[in-house]
């Protein structure tokens, strides 16, 4: 007995449907229920007292961030700045605040005293770094502190999103994996230009200098003095400027953020002698990455040496 064509489609189509809504209903609760998607998917609030904190953040999360960096303005000079009302506010609904810490960002340590949260989770970097040197609170240069503190902000993230755990553990490889070129770079440099004789106004760059192995001749005094805000002592203005003058440095590494007449006058000094000059700066220049920032600085200061040694 054949089953007429009209009930034939109606089983057929009955079978189809069966199967599509189970199928469907199978889909659905295979995939994250819609409650802890939404949870899962909202941005973690995170204040980096400097911008590159704020970079290493994003890049690390992968965009699951909403990063509020103070500290970006390229005109400011980071040891100067005081804090304002919007800041206070980003601070007081943060769940993660990344500081620098040794006593170069303690205009954060207020807002964070004056919105106490126990929930929130406050990395400081100088306090993770395990490559600082003495009295030199520019951690972030030592690409060898790097792996550490970007360690440190991804224990933070899965702490906050324990979901993207493993999204997390990738961002960091490929972190990791991306500061080993500027590594190289610096090997490169010191491979080359091992014990040649530098000027440098301000500490930031020794972190760099050293493992480029570089002879910074600017007295250590003087570098302070200018990263503190302070007058450096005459002798030492004498000695620096003498350098210059005398060309017993081959460059001058100069921190365009931190200036003040005396570094200004070093400058215009080492310009008239044709004295190459490597600007470097206290915070991440506006367009780039941690890594890019670096690998530009380090690509100027190769080049620099390459033309004052002539090799
Ligand atoms: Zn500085």
């Amino acid at each position: 007995m054949s089953i007429p064509r009209r009930a034939s489609f109606w089983l057929t189509f009955c079978i189809i449907s069966i199967f599509l809504l189970s199928a469907c209903g199978g889909a659905t609760s295979g995939t994250t229920p819609p409650s802890s998607t939404s949870s899962s998917s909202a941005a973690i609030n995170v204040v980096a007292a400097e911008n590159f904190y704020g970079d290493i953040v994003k890049q690390l999360s992968g965009n699951r961030v909403a990063v509020t960096s103070i500290l970006s303005d390229p005109d400011i000079d980071p040891h100067e700045y005081t804090s304002n009302v919007p800041t206070a506010l980003a601070v007081s609904k943060a769940q993660l605040v990344i500081e620098n810490g040794d006593g170069y960002d303690t205009w954060m340590d207020k807002l964070l005293s004056a919105s106490p949260n126990s929930s929130r989770i406050v990395l400081v970097g100088a306090n993770i770094a395990d490559h600082k040197l003495p009295d030199n609170a520019h951690i972030w240069y030592g690409i060898n502190n790097m792996p550490a503190i970007a360690q440190a902000i991804t224990a933070a993230l899965k702490k906050l999103d324990a979901a993207h755990a493993s999204t997390f553990d990738n961002n960091l490889a490929t972190f990791k994996q991306s500061l080993v070129l500027l590594e190289q770079k610096i090997q490169e440099i010191n491979t080359k230009y091992k014990g040649t004789p530098v000027a440098l106004t301000e500490t930031i760059y020794l972190y760099q200098a050293n493992p480029e192995g570089l002879d910074v001749l600017t007295p250590l005094e003087f570098q302070k003095a200018i990263a503190e805000g302070n007058d450096p002592p005459a002798n030492t203005v004498v000695e620096t400027n003498n350098q210059v003058a005398k060309k017993d440095v081959k460059i001058l590494i100069y921190n365009v953020q931190t200036v003040t007449p005396i570094t200004t006058n070093l400058q215009n000094q080492a310009k008239n002698l044709n004295i190459p000059i490597v600007p470097v700066s206290e915070t991440m220049p506006p367009g780039k990455t941690y890594q890019t920032w670096m690998m530009d600085q380090l690509n100027a200061l190769q080049q620099a040496l390459a033309t004052a040694t002539g090799h």
